[in-house]
């Protein structure tokens, strides 16, 4: 997309005056160096996911402007981001903390506070401290990528002894991915589930380890989450209550072969028989990732092409159209594909494979296709890739959809019941349409609930499109919301509703959260707003959207 070059004033976080706010990042030039603190007074440059800002989020549904930081800081060790507190705490000035800012879809980099001084750890807090081969874990800090993560396995030889887990697209960081409870796709997808042990700074400045992190000269930080007393790492975890400078992960052993499978079933209404097909094989572990259900639509979608190939009319493009796409591709005239890996010696493989086929044939018109027939750019290959563990950026192309293609999503959480499935897709269908916006429903089955992910993407040069986007993503919210069914994460302009809709007893929980806001950061410094978490100087005054 071409680049604006619009010159702009640099933004000033609100209550401070420019001069002293100046004044301000000159101190703390001295304290970090003058290279690692940044004013933002440039144009505001998109980039790629490669080349991503650090500064704003380069798919914003709102204006650029209004959700932007007003400097950058790059801190080089945990004592330097204690430093960089304390200047906050001093001059009132929040700060938002990132590891890599590649979180798209729900905020990119940018901070939920217009002018808030952006802490990117990632830049310069980049080690993997430590790899253990014999104890399958790690130790790293905010700025590892999966593809680093990766690629440290393959120098030390390791890859074939042990696989990390990734996202879908692998340049997210391992902590930043994992402290916002992202998802990937190994049996090791629930990032949160398997972390082990976290180094934090509190927002008025004290560094503390979580579990036996907190015994000196301990050897299982990584081994055994919990240590000994409350259980502290879950306030760490989609907050505002601290900055994460190291986090344990296991890692998965190679467990001895692999095999990705693809079936696809005929119709849209297959997909509450198959949901209750799914449930039974997945909590018994038969399907042991988190099994990928996905619309045609975005299967269509994830062939890079853009939608005015297919259709240039008004509204979401009619499903015979899509249908008649994917007539020519290895999908067929068929409603959903299902992605799944088995994993294990070939004899075991076969046991499970047979099992999950026996059952998946119930539908009538079933098909598994035969990996062997497929062409290897074909999206297949890519959810095999990440189903084993290697970082990929497939994923990327059905933002493509758009011109100047950004996405947001709409995750909600449910019992994996055909019939919530069924209630789910009618929802999202009749909004979308309500809208005009092409529908991409996406259930990834966990354990024993399953995240549907909607991906809404738009143009983000258009305002009648992004703002169609985004009140069809706040009727989903709250009529979802009314039907029991409430989201896993959720994009910074979307926090105050979705935290509202976790509202059981008067808001005790938000009331609870408030009151860990307010005697762990007093002077509200550290992310205010996040995840819907207001500190005492901020609430009521007119910030909540
Ligand atoms: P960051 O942007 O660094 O962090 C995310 C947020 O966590 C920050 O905004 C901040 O509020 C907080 N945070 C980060 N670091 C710290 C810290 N050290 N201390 C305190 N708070 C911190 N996500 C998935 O989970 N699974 C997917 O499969 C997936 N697929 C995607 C597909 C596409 C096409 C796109 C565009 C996005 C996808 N995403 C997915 C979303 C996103 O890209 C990833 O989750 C990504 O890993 C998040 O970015 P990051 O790791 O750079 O985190």
């Amino acid at each position: 997309k071409p680049q604006k070059e619009r010159q702009r004033l640099p933004v000033v976080p609100q209550g401070i005056e420019r001069d002293d706010f100046l004044k301000a990042l000159a101190e703390l030039k001295e304290l970090l160096g003058d290279g690692n603190v940044e004013i933002n007074d440039k144009p505001l440059r998109d980039g790629w996911y490669m080349e991503h800002p650090n500064t704003h989020d380069m798919m914003t549904i709102l204006d650029e402007e209004e959700f932007v930081a007003s400097a950058v800081v790059y801190p080089g060790s945990t004592e330097e981001v204690q430093q960089v507190v304390l200047w906050a705490n001093k001059h009132r000035v929040p700060i938002f903390p990132i590891s890599m800012g590649r979180n798209l879809g729900y905020g990119g980099a940018a901070p939920r506070v217009r002018g808030s001084v952006t802490v990117d750890l990632g830049r310069r807090m980049n080690k993997i401290l430590d790899i253990n081969a014999e104890d399958y874990t790690c130790l790293v800090e905010p700025g590892v990528s999966f593809y680093a993560l990766y690629e440290a396995l393959k120098e030390r030889g390791l890859e074939e002894h042990m696989w990390i887990d990734t996202p879908d697209l692998g340049g997210g960081s391992v902590i930043g991915n994992t402290v916002d409870r992202g998802v990937g796709y190994t049996p090791y997808g629930d990032h949160w589930a398997c972390h082990s042990g976290l180094e934090v700074v509190l927002p008025t400045g004290e560094v503390i380890r979580t579990g036996m992190g907190a015994l000196p000269n301990n050897n299982t930080w990584q081994a055994f989450p919990y240590g000994f007393g409350p259980y502290s790492d879950g306030i760490f975890s989609q907050s505002n209550f601290g900055i994460v400078t190291k986090m344990g992960m296991t890692l998965m052993p190679n467990p001895g072969g692999y095999e990705s499978f693809m079936y696809t079933f005929p119709n849209d209404d297959d997909l509450a028989q198959l949901i209750d097909i799914i449930r039974p094989l997945r909590i018994s572990n038969i399907l042991e990732n988190v099994a990928q259900v996905r619309h045609v639509t975005q299967y269509i979608a994830a062939s890079g092409h853009p939608r005015s190939k297919f259709y240039t009319g008004p509204g979401p493009v009619p499903q015979d159209v899509i249908r008649a796409a994917a007539a020519e591709t290895p999908v067929g005239d068929h409603a959903w594909a299902y992605y799944g890996m088995a994993y294990g010696p070939a004899h075991i493989r076969a046991h499970k494979l047979a099992l999950i086929d026996r059952e998946f044939r119930r539908i009538p018109g079933a098909r598994r296709i035969d990996p062997a027939t497929l062409p290897a750019d074909e999206y297949f290959w890519s959810r095999d890739r990440v189903a084993r563990g290697v970082p990929d950026i497939h994923e990327l192309r059905w933002v493509n959809w758009a011109p100047n293609g950004a996405h947001i999503a709409f995750s909600p959480v449910s019992p994996i019941r055909g019939a919530d499935a069924r209630r789910l897709f009618a929802l999202g269908r009749r909004l979308h349409d309500k809208y005009g916006i092409d529908f991409f429903p996406a259930f990834c089955v966990g354990l024993r609930e399953m995240h549907l992910i909607v991906e809404i993407v738009f143009d983000r040069d258009d305002a009648a499109n992004k703002a169609a986007a985004l009140a069809c993503l706040r009727d989903l919210v709250d009529e979802a919301a009314r039907e029991g069914y409430g989201e896993y994460r959720t994009h910074l302009v979307l926090m105050d509703q979705v935290a509202g809709t976790y509202s059981w007893n008067d808001g005790a929980l938000m009331k609870f959260n408030e009151r860990l806001k307010d005697a762990l950061d007093p002077n509200g410094i550290l992310a205010p707003g996040r995840c819907g978490i207001w500190p005492r100087r901020y609430r009521g005054r007119g910030w909540e959207m």
